[in-house]
């Protein structure tokens, strides 16, 4: 590469100076909406995962995340329901009238996976899989590309100018935590990062809290926080009984903790110039 030239062309703003916005059934990202997305670290089963999805549906949320697929560290941990988990996000974002965010692990289930979500989510450890972000490039649903947790900004930017350069301009970035010296969590929200994409680029950026802590009682906090330091959106892992999830039980928020911020966000988000779709339909009762 040249000198000085522009290391990211398409996901810089010195190619495009306004913000990106996504339209995706009927919401938007990247614009005036706050785009939240909820629901569990994974799909379980059906009893599970209706009434996460009834709870989220209450609070105003219009997408639905549960992974069907899962990438776990050990291969001896709860690996996903996979196909018959893609079925039951089908019909429980059906019923609840929400839109599906859910990951494709590796291309070869991009096929399996394409016809059930809205939006393609790309993991934390995927975000340096040039080849598969090349294949995400040709597809034409909006992909929510994961921060590598051992990504600099540089190489967060540069994964999403593969996905761009290869004609998908609909890219939501997603700042999930990083690995730092400090394991008293999970990972390090890096929300400094957040404002400082928002700068440099003109994507979508979001936050995943849950990911990022590894631990229930400071998502609130840290959800509050993203949207201060102007983040276009979240993704929260939501729990009907989190001591008995099959993944990542101690970062999920339980229901009730979950509709509380979910209020405490209908007037924060103002703060940033944004507003939760379906404001009126807060609170909704619904049976
Ligand atoms: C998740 O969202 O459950 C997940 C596995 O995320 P990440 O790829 O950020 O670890
Ligand atoms: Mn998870």
């Amino acid at each position: 590469m040249a000198q000085g030239e522009p290391t990211y062309k398409l996901a810089g703003r010195g190619s495009k100076p306004q913000d990106t916005v996504i339209d995706v059934k009927g919401h938007t990202v990247g614009g005036n909406e706050l785009f939240v997305i909820a629901g569990p670290c994974a799909v379980e089963s059906e009893a599970q995962l209706f009434e996460i999805t009834k709870a989220v549906k209450s609070t105003g949320v219009s997408f639905l995340r549960g992974g069907a697929f899962k990438p776990r560290t050990s291969p001896y941990s709860f690996q996903g329901l996979k196909e018959e988990g893609l079925h039951l996000l089908q019909q429980a974002a059906q019923t609840y009238d929400l839109g599906i965010v859910t990951e494709v692990m590796d291309l070869s289930l991009l096929d399996t996976v394409y016809p059930y979500t809205d939006i393609l989510q790309i993991g934390s450890r995927n975000m340096k899989n040039y080849h598969f972000l090349k294949a995400l490039g040709k597809t034409d649903k909006p992909i929510l590309l994961k921060r590598g947790m051992d990504a600099t900004v540089e190489e967060w930017l540069l994964a999403a100018e593969y996905i761009l350069n290869g004609g998908n301009e609909q890219v939501i970035l997603c700042e999930r935590g990083i690995r730092s010296f400090d394991t008293t969590l999970r990972n390090t929200l890096d929300l400094a990062s957040v404002a400082l994409v928002k700068e440099l680029s003109h994507l979508p950026v979001i936050v995943d809290p849950s990911q990022a802590t590894g631990k229930r009682s400071v998502v609130s906090a840290m959800s509050k926080a993203a949207v201060a330091a102007g983040a276009d959106g979240l993704m929260i892992e939501v729990h009907n009984e989190p001591e008995d999830a099959l993944s990542d039980g101690p970062q999920s928020l339980r229901i009730p903790q979950f509709v509380k911020l979910m209020e405490d966000l209908e007037s924060l988000s103002k703060v940033s110039g944004k507003s939760l779709p379906n404001s009126e339909m807060q609170m909704v009762d619904l049976g």
